[in-house]
């Protein structure tokens, strides 16, 4: 049997060309009706949660934690710390409990390890930085836009492709459609904001009008933030053997290889014969 000429390693599942992401602050009782719209809609939200504000009242009022596990349930629920300080004003002491003290917090309400985050204010400086990486947090968001921010250098800075209600150089959804519509395109569309601001703006049809044109494509990955970067990790762990004859994935997920140009998935922890025809 013959090897196969070429193998690649797809960048996301399945060897969709496009990734879409949401990511929404603060937990306000509005995150109701956002998750309820996404579920509508197939796409999934990362929902980054101060837990020193849940159950409170005051200014919109937010999530309360009995529901945390149940709303949030096929999303990502991750840190936004416990009070949403400005992390460049606090010493390393400080920031490390802010982050942590809201990780343990959300592990006890979700029943899973946390390890993605979004900067209170965007604003973080290198010693915010190396204090998330030597806890172990794998990902921060920052209020930065960038044009297919993926793969990221800096996961502990991650720029979000833009704000739900940027206009620049289109609205959101018709950003998205072009992008699309363009079959060499491939990346991510990653799109962040807050549940309330749909209420503050009176607008809450711009949950669809923004959201529903990146809706249902069969060519795109919709996956929550730490999805991403659990893929790229076992994307990276798969092992070709020299002859092509084999290969190997090493990591816990099923991960999708371009056969000579035929899609294969091989599934975790397997070593997996490859032939011309596979
Ligand atoms: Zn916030």
């Amino acid at each position: 049997m013959s090897a196969p000429s070429r193998i690649e390693i797809p960048m996301f599942p399945q060897g969709k060309r496009i990734a879409v992401t949401t990511s929404w602050d603060d937990g306000t009782v509005h995150d109701r009706r956002v998750v309820a719209g996404l579920n509508e809609l197939g796409i999934k939200g990362t929902f980054n949660l101060n837990s020193g504000n849940l159950g409170k009242t005051n200014w919109y009022g937010y999530v309360s934690a009995s529901e945390i596990a149940s709303l949030y349930a096929g999303h990502e629920v991750a840190i936004h710390t416990v009070t949403h300080p400005w992390l460049d004003r606090l010493d390393p002491a400080q920031i490390a409990s802010e982050v942590l003290d809201d990780r343990k917090a959300l592990e006890e309400l979700v029943g899973y390890p946390v390890r993605g985050m979004a900067y209170p204010y965007g604003t973080y400086n290198q010693q915010a930085i190396d204090v998330l990486r030597a806890l172990g947090i794998v990902y921060s968001r920052t209020v930065a836009n960038q044009e297919n921010p993926w793969p990221v250098r800096e996961p502990l800075a991650w720029p979000a492709t833009a704000h739900m209600f940027n206009t620049h150089p289109l609205p959101v959804g018709e950003r998205f459609k072009a992008w699309h519509d363009n079959l060499r395109a491939s990346g991510l569309y990653y799109i962040w904001g807050h549940a309330y601001e749909f209420e503050q703006c009176k607008d809450w049809p711009a949950l669809q009008r923004i959201f529903q044109p990146l809706a249902g494509h069969a060519d795109v990955w919709y996956c929550t933030n730490i999805e991403l970067f659990d893929y790229e990790d076992a994307r990276k762990r798969i092992v070709i053997a020299a002859n092509r004859k084999t290969v190997f994935n090493p990591s816990a997920l099923p991960v999708t290889l371009n056969i000579d140009g035929q899609l294969r998935d091989i599934p975790a922890g397997q070593t997996v014969p490859l032939t011309a025809d596979h």
